[in-house]
Formats: structure tokens, C-alpha cells, sequence
């Protein structure tokens, strides 16, 4: 081990806080950064960290602290750092199999549930990758019957450890590409955060997205391919009069809104999210067919 490794052990809190300098160039929020990694190896809430200023990391405490501090540097996620994320207040395991989990995402959840009252709706969730939106919709609604799939195995495996850990039980969640796996069933709302992302956009060499897998970000045809597949198949597996919502990038929603006139769903919208972008666009389907 290099005296470079072991050199955070015996400092305090606030001298490691003041490390956080050393990733303004890979970070926007530096000294968050350090708080979380610091509570994540004390496995203290963040008010520890400003009550006991001078606590000491142990020897092991401060090699750990060393190993994701370098891994910081290097651009890692924090979330892939510390294993975890936050989303509608649940603790959700993550890993580098899927999509870390977006705040902008909470918009969906959030129109779900002011759109869909009724109780006992079926929900599908498409590409749930950690099981974030159908896990989010399974706290607020635990009589809601929801289906959440993934193509990936891993991710598969990742979002049944969540629904396990978070205990909801109204919550299934199964391998499968899109709807191919779904024949026969009919649901009130099928929700998605699919890749949609073009290949070229240069966001894809910028900060967490460089660590996260291509098959949750990318799509071909300009990033619509998925939501263009999702869109033509979707009323096929929906109630009259059923909701179909769909996350997208902040300059596809015009296009979103266009495809899903074209097949037929009515009252199409978009909402905007905290940061101002479109994000989200939604149909119904049309009730007499
Ligand atoms: N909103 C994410 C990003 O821009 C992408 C999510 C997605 O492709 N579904 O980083």
C-alpha cells in the first residue's frame, strides 16, 4: 500500500471535507460529494458531519475513504460509489448494469399518479431497469397491480433485489425485450424511461453518463427508435381509455407528441421538469376503437 493510500487515516472531518477541492474538475458539486462518500463510510446522516467536525477516520475507514475519493477523481458516479441512490425516497441498490436513477424521473411517477385514480390499476413498467418508477408508484399505491421488465438479466436480478429489500409485494418483475413478454395482458397504464439518447450526442463523454451501459441510454434513429417501438405496439396491450407515459429528451418532444397522435392517442401532452426541460409526454388511449 502506498503512503499515498493510507495517508487519510487520523484526519478529521472538516480537513476531509476540504478534499472536495480536488474534484472540481470532475464534479458540480464537489463538497456533496465528499459528504456523501464520508456518510456512506461512517454510515452517519449527514448532520454527523457538521455536529462532529473533528471525529477521526479509523485506518480502514480512511483507506476506504482514499479508494472511492480516487475513484471520484476518476469520474466515477457516486452512486456506483456508494452502491446506492435515492428516488421518491426509497434506497435503491444500484450497479453498473443499468441507469442510475434521475430526479427528472420523479415527474413521471409523480403524473402517474395524479392521472391514474383508479385503484386497483395495472401498471406496466418497461425497461425498469433498478425498478425505480414501478417501486416508486408500488410505495404510493399498494393496491395498484404492477409489472416491471427488463431486457437485461442483471438488471432483472438488481430490481427484484429492490423490490425484495423494499418489501412490495404488488410489484413482479420478469425478463423480457419491450412487450414480448406481456401477450394477452391488458393494462391502465404503461409507463417507460427507454433509451433516448442519439449515439453522436456528445452528453455521452461528459460525467456519469460515461459509466452508465449504452443499452439504457442509447437508441438508433436519433434516439427514438425505442420510444417509436413502444408507441406502435403499446395500444395492443392497453384498456380503453388507458394512459400510456413516456420520459424523453429535453428537444423530442414535439416529435413524441406527433407519434403518439399518429397512433391514435388522445389528450397528448408534455410536462416540463424542475430544470424547465420537456421530459415527459403522454397519451391515452383512444376509449372507443
Ligand atoms: N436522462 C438521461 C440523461 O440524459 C438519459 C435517460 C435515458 O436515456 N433514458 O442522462
Amino acid at each position: 500500500m502506498s503512503i499515498e493510500e493510507t495517508s487519510r487515516q487520523g484526519m478529521s472531518i472538516a480537513d476531509l471535507l476540504k478534499l472536495s477541492s480536488t474534484l472540481q474538475s470532475v464534479s458540480d458539486s464537489p463538497r456533496l460529494d465528499v459528504e456523501v462518500l464520508l456518510c456512506h463510510i461512517l454510515d452517519k446522516p449527514r448532520s454527523y458531519l457538521y455536529t462532529w467536525p473533528e471525529t477521526l477516520l479509523s485506518d480502514e475507514q480512511g483507506v476506504m475513504f482514499e479508494g472511492l475519493l480516487q475513484g471520484r477523481q476518476r469520474g466515477e458516479p457516486i452512486a456506483h460509489l456508494v452502491g446506492s441512490k435515492e428516488f421518491w425516497s426509497l434506497e435503491l441498490e444500484v450497479n453498473i448494469h443499468t441507469l442510475i436513477p434521475r430526479p427528472e424521473t420523479e415527474l413521471l411517477v409523480e403524473t402517474a399518479l395524479e392521472l391514474m385514480n383508479k385503484p386497483d390499476a395495472r401498471v406496466l413498467d418497461l425497461g425498469t431497469g433498478t425498478g425505480a418508477i414501478a417501486l416508486a408508484l408500488a410505495s404510493e399505491r399498494p393496491s395498484w397491480e404492477i409489472l416491471a421488465v427488463d431486457v437485461v438479466p442483471e438488471a432483472v436480478q438488481l430490481a427484484e433485489k429492490n423490490r425484495r429489500h423494499l418489501g412490495f409485494d404488488n410489484v413482479t418483475i420478469r425478463q423480457g425485450d419491450w412487450f414480448e413478454q406481456i401477450s394477452g395482458q391488458v393494462f391502465d397504464l404503461i409507463v417507460a424511461n427507454p433509451p433516448y439518447i442519439d449515439r453522436e450526442d456528445a452528453h455521452l463523454q461528459r460525467g456519469d453518463v460515461r459509466f452508465e451501459p449504452h443499452t439504457a441510454l442509447v437508441a438508433h434513429n436519433q434516439g427514438f427508435a425505442d420510444l417509436e417501438r413502444i408507441i406502435a405496439d403499446a395500444s395492443q396491450y392497453l384498456a380503453e381509455g388507458a394512459w400510456l407515459m413516456l420520459e424523453h429528451g429535453n428537444q423530442q418532444a414535439r416529435q413524441l407528441r406527433n407519434l403518439l397522435s399518429a397512433a391514435d392517442f388522445v389528450e397528448v401532452k408534455t410536462r416540463t421538469d424542475l430544470q424547465g426541460h420537456e421530459r415527459l409526454s403522454y397519451g391515452r388511449c383512444f376509449p372507443f376503437r
